[in-house]
């Protein structure tokens, strides 16, 4: 393992910590330095933005993204265990790294952070979805963050990305693509972790677009697609049935079939039918 710091070597600080992984927390630690320097190398240049990761563990991504040159870190780990090892790294890049002890689903880190911003994680799989949802969904768009660089398991990687047409293609796609770019950058392993998981794992770059690709009414979009997939075997016309009695006249009006399925529907045939739903 190449030193890319003057820092022990990440299975010593496990050992020296006693951090052994728990799978309640998530917990598959990646202990190669190349290798979570490439992670934060995906995300983009990193110098001049502050990062946002969530579930440092014993450190090693961070130490990718403090060695790639963030502005500042501000880590969010529930686990405390891992506190006195992140306390190491803070010490060895002063000022640069802040670490919150608490729940990533209940820290409200935006008023830690000062724009720009990356978000830069490899998740725990338990709330992975779950963080994305709400960091594709803020009150406000563009939203505070600029880009998402994100490990997730590569089954839930590909339906982010998924394009109409195939069963990954689903609600995950169209929030993600409506108003992101979104591309697989890294495929790793179960190998590349310890311990290491059943599945195959792959890091997503979203990049946040300056505007939606297509006008639509977020909440009015968000129940459409989340009530034609969730029938997603039945044509739109049975599907979304509960938006009305002229259902059919306005699938046809925003350009669609009535006979459609969803999977085939893409995001530009999703906001015209929210924007005629919303009429
Ligand atoms: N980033 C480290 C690495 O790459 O080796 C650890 C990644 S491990 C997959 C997930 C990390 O998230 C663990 O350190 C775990 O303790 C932490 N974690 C789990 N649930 C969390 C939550 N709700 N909020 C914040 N951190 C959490």
């Amino acid at each position: 393992m190449a030193a890319i710091d003057g820092l022990p070597p990440l299975r010593d600080v496990i050992a020296t910590h006693g951090l052994s992984a728990k799978k309640s927390m998530g917990q598959n630690f990646l202990l190669d330095l190349n290798l979570t320097a490439k992670i934060a190398r995906a995300a983009g240049d990193v110098t001049g933005s502050d990062v946002l990761e969530v579930g440092p563990g014993p450190g090693g991504l961070t130490r990718g993204l403090l060695a790639e040159g963030a502005r500042r870190v501000v880590a969010v780990e529930k686990d405390a265990r891992c506190l006195p090892a992140l306390a190491e790294i803070s010490a060895a890049y002063p000022g640069r790294l802040n670490v919150v002890n608490g729940d990533a689903l209940e820290v409200d880190w935006r008023a830690l952070l000062t724009p720009p911003i990356k978000v830069v994680a490899n998740l725990p799989y338990n709330v992975g979805t779950e963080l994305l949802v709400r960091w594709l969904t803020p009150d406000v768009w563009p939203p505070q963050w600029d880009s998402l660089t994100l490990m997730f398991q590569k089954e839930v990687a590909e339906r982010i990305v998924a394009k109409p047409g195939g069963k990954a293609y689903g609600r995950l796609a169209v929030l993600a693509q409506w108003r992101c770019d979104a591309r697989i950058v890294m495929h790793l392993p179960p190998g590349a972790f310890t311990p290491p998981p059943k599945v195959s794992s792959a890091v997503v770059h979203l990049t946040a677009l300056a505007e939606p690709k297509y006008p639509a009414d977020p909440a009015v979009l968000s129940r459409v697609v989340a009530m034609a997939f969730n029938q997603r075997r039945k044509m739109l016309r049975s599907a979304l049935k509960g938006l009305g009695a002229d259902i059919e006249e306005r699938i046809l009006a925003a350009g669609l079939e009535p006979t459609d399925r969803a999977e085939q529907v893409p995001i530009e045939g999703f906001c015209a039918l929210a924007r005629e739903v919303a009429h």
